[in-house]
């Protein structure tokens, strides 16, 4: 595949990374081709839409963990009962609560790496 999928909303972007974004799905493409650009516009998808949305509500619910474990007002055990219920549920649901724990589990580690990093920056 290389050319571009017609659903993407294109814009010329000067980058020696790419040269065209789609305006719609924010993907980019490479210096040899359209890349990912040569799939169909994520922005169309409904299920990459509402994967986006999850994300979103996840990254929000996740803020507010935080933030109570840093005021030092979560309760750990009404923490694990619901985390554990809801796995429970999920499953129910035909979700993989192993596939959902992989996914948090790479996500943790990611956002520790990030954290890492900025306190390494602070520290010079
Ligand atoms: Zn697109």
């Amino acid at each position: 595949m290389n050319e571009y999928h017609p659903s993407h909303d294109l814009e010329y972007r000067d980058s020696s990374h790419y040269d065209y974004v789609c305006k719609k799905c924010d993907t980019a493409d490479t210096p040899s081709g359209p890349g990912k650009l040569a799939e169909p516009c994520s922005a169309e998808d409904p299920e990459a839409k509402r994967v986006a949305k999850i994300n979103a509500a996840s990254g929000k619910i996740l803020e507010d963990i935080l933030e109570s474990i840093e005021n030092i007002t979560l309760d750990e055990d009404q923490f694990l009962a619901e985390t554990y219920a809801r796995l429970v549920a999920a499953k129910f649901l035909g979700y993989s609560p192993t596939a959902l724990v992989e996914d948090a589990e790479a996500a943790a580690q990611r956002l520790l790496a990030l954290v890492e990093e900025s306190e390494v920056t602070d520290e010079n």
